[in-house]
């Protein structure tokens, strides 16, 4: 049982991780599968106080040096869902399960915005990450929507077990179709079904009949991840110590909504950090 799961891997999950290790807490750091943060595209940053004109590839250079001189290892992992136990909480990061008694949210900014049908198909047909479903459409057809490459190891998952798996990539790939996986180029635009489970996916080149869509996204539509989360003009509603409106879970960066800053993040990351040493003291009075 880890004291923190930090979930994030730009400047406000590293921050938190750096405060988390001075205040000699026990935590995990799942960064996600791709690391790409926000921070990588950033050609030259001038108003980062102490380091003038820095690619954000740099100063992400710059900040996993200092995790690296503090013995801190960030785990290339995906945190697909976060269950709360009660007392603790339950990572869900695909093939692995964490448990922790606290929750640092630090994905980045919120992905509010689903197409059509998808968030009443959620659990219905609707996936977020096809390995940990996959058994269950066992030999039926299923469509993989993905922003990213990851979505390709769960094609070729699917591949596997389905009788048919369609994917569309929503970014420029070679992907070549195989045995049963079909490349297609259309855009999702809605998810249908016949108000129990999904039967077919429209997209811009034609519908396609399907027993579940997963959607492999950059950043996870945070109702997702976890349930119940207050959300405020479709960002993380915190209060001024970092606090959502859940127990024991603590949000930083830009997730919790503008300004869209590293500044912020990493001042919020540092704030986070504090209260859930805090929270954790209090628990074990
Ligand atoms: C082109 C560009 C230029 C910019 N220039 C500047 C600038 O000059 N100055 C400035 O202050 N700011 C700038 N920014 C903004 C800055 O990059 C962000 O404010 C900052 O990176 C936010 O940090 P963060 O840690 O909150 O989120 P991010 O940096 O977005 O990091 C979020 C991380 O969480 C990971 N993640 C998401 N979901 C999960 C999950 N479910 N499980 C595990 N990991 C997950 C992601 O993979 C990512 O690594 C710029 C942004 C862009 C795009």
């Amino acid at each position: 049982m880890y004291d923190v799961a930090v979930i994030g891997g730009g400047p406000a999950a590293m921050s938190a991780a750096l405060n988390l290790k001075i205040r000699s807490k026990n935590f995990i750091i799942l960064a996600g599968t791709d690391e790409a943060t926000d921070l990588s595209k950033a050609p030259n940053i001038v108003n980062y106080l102490g380091i003038n004109n820095i690619s954000g590839k740099d100063l992400i250079q710059t900040f996993e040096k200092h995790l690296e001189e503090m013995g801190i290892q960030k785990k290339k992992e995906k945190a697909y869902n976060v269950l709360n136990m009660g007392e603790y909480f339950t990572i869900n990061a695909g093939s692995n399960f964490y448990d922790a008694k606290t929750i640092v949210l630090a994905t980045g900014k919120a992905k509010t915005t689903l197409i059509e049908g998808e968030e009443y198909y959620i659990g219905r047909g609707v996936g977020y990450c096809a390995t940990c479903d996959g058994p269950l459409y066992r030999n039926k057809t299923v469509a993989i929507v993905s922003e990213n490459r990851e979505g390709e190891e769960e094609a070729r998952f699917m591949g596997e077990i389905c009788s048919k798996v369609y994917y569309l990539p929503l970014y420029k790939t070679i992907m070549l179709e195989s045995n049963n996986i079909i490349v297609l180029k259309g855009k999702p635009l809605s998810v249908v079904g016949d108000g129990n489970k999904v039967t077919s996916l429209v997209t811009t080149e034609g519908d396609i009949d399907v027993d579940a869509v997963f959607f492999i996204r950059d950043v996870l539509p945070v109702s997702q991840l976890i349930d119940g989360i207050e959300l405020e003009d479709g960002s993380i509603k915190v209060d001024k110590y970092m606090a959502t409106n859940i127990p024991g879970v603590f949000a930083c960066g830009d997730c919790t909504g503008k300004p869209f800053q590293i500044a912020k993040a990493v001042g919020e990351g540092n704030i986070a950090a504090l209260s859930v040493a805090k929270y954790l003291d209090k628990i074990l009075e």
